[in-house]
């Protein structure tokens, strides 16, 4: 799009934790908004997210420094409501057991001026509350400037803006296509909704993103992987840091209840032919079991609910933003660090559709790299 742009309504699909936000971001630009999604708001996933908010381990310069703008909005938020519950940076406590290798992820998050303290287990079980001593090994890292969002939460917080500022929800409107003109994206048309013209449109389907742009002609690789969400009965154990540990991945939630995570049992997840999935129960309460033995008393931990999906990564692991080269007026957000950079997502967004500028942040993360590419491979 060109600098003279003159967009005055979008619409966006997808009502995840980037739709949303993004959606309320073009609202305060004055920009109409409708809000079009295949089921409820955070049915996809932003309704089952670790939502660690982190630039940890080992990354790109652009990636890191767009996930630490991304920390920065959260701040931002959680100084403008400082009592929300479901909004935290107790920072974040990571081992893996092997020392060398901590020490190198140290090194690395040093090495751009991340906060990362290399502890034994003695100072690490000093430096943080909730956790077992037992079970921190000779080395792990504390990472004191990150924290954890409930993205429901945050989606239903922001939604009471989008419904102040005029914003139109379209909820089970099943799914979405983009609708062209002279390869031009001229509006949505759904299944059960009808047809929305607009301006522009914004594709942040999460993991459906590479199959909603699919029939624009635009390849987008996708990594997405299943995993799964647990959340714990209410119980009265200390509030920890979010703890990345070799066999569970955990963070406070609202009501006194915690959510669990890891990747290990993603072997033991079937798929069903209508696109639902199942875990065994003992597999459930395995993870819980790892999630008791890391914190301090081991409390008796009881899983509540879980739901299991797709976690959205693009096959290179890097976010996608932007608008697409193919389909002028048609932006995609597709990213597996969705939740640390769902506000400033929406930000640069808005103000690269807004404007038609594009933003130098967004730069490394074009849609149409995976298109260069194919060519290059073909
Ligand atoms: C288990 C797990 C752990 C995670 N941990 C972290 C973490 O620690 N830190 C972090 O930053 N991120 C984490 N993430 C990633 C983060 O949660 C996601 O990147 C983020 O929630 C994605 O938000 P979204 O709005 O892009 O997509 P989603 O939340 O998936 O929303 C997309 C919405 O679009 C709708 N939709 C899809 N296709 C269509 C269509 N054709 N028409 C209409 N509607 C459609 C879906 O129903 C859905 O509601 C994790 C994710 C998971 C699942």
């Amino acid at each position: 799009m060109k600098e003279t742009s003159t967009v005055k309504h979008v619409v966006v699909i997808g009502g995840g934790a980037i739709g949303v936000s993004t959606a309320v971001h073009l609202l305060r630009q004055s920009v109409e908004v409708t809000l079009v999604t295949e089921a409820g708001l955070a049915s996809g996933a932003s309704g089952r997210s670790l939502s660690w908010l982190n630039s940890a381990g080992t990354r790109t310069d652009e990636y890191h420094a767009l996930r630490m703008a991304g920390i920065e909005r959260y701040r931002i938020l959680s100084t403008q409501y400082p009592d929300v519950d479901w909004l935290e940076f107790g920072g974040g406590l990571f081992w893996d057991g092997n020392s060398a290798a901590t020490g190198q992820r140290h090194e690395a998050e040093t090495a751009h001026g991340y906060s990362s303290l290399l502890l034994d287990a003695a100072s690490a079980a000093d430096t943080t509350q909730g956790v077992n001593p037992d079970a921190i090994p000779e080395a792990a890292i504390f990472n004191a400037a990150e924290g954890w969002v409930s993205l429901p939460h945050l989606i239903d917080h922001l939604m009471e803006e989008f419904s102040r500022r005029g914003g139109r929800l379209v909820l089970r409107a099943g799914r979405a296509e983009v609708l062209t003109e002279a390869g031009r994206a001229v509006g949505v048309t759904t299944e059960s909704a009808g047809e929305f013209r607009a301006d522009a449109v914004l594709v942040a389907c999460g993991p459906q993103t590479p199959e909603v742009v699919a029939p624009l002609g635009v390849h987008i690789a996708d990594g997405s992987p299943v995993s799964m969400l647990v959340i714990t009965e209410p119980g009265d154990h200390e509030v920890p840091p979010v703890m990345n540990t070799p066999r569970v991945a955990l963070r406070p939630n609202p009501g006194k209840t915690l959510a669990l995570d890891h990747d290990w049992y993603e072997e033991h997840i079937t798929e069903h032919a209508d696109g639902s999935f199942d875990v065994p129960r003992a597999v459930v309460d395995e993870l819980v079991k790892e999630a008791s033995d890391v914190l301090s008393g081991t409390p008796q931990l009881v899983a509540a609910s879980w739901k299991i999906g797709r976690k959205p990564i693009p096959g290179d692991g890097e976010p996608v933003f932007g608008e697409l080269e193919q389909v002028p007026g048609c932006f995609v957000a597709f990213t597996h660090s969705g939740a640390t950079l769902a506000l400033v997502a929406g930000e640069l967004l808005t103000a690269e559709i807004s404007t038609g500028v594009r933003h130098p942040m967004l730069e490394t993360f074009r849609p149409e790299r995976f298109a260069r590419q194919e060519r290059r491979t073909a």
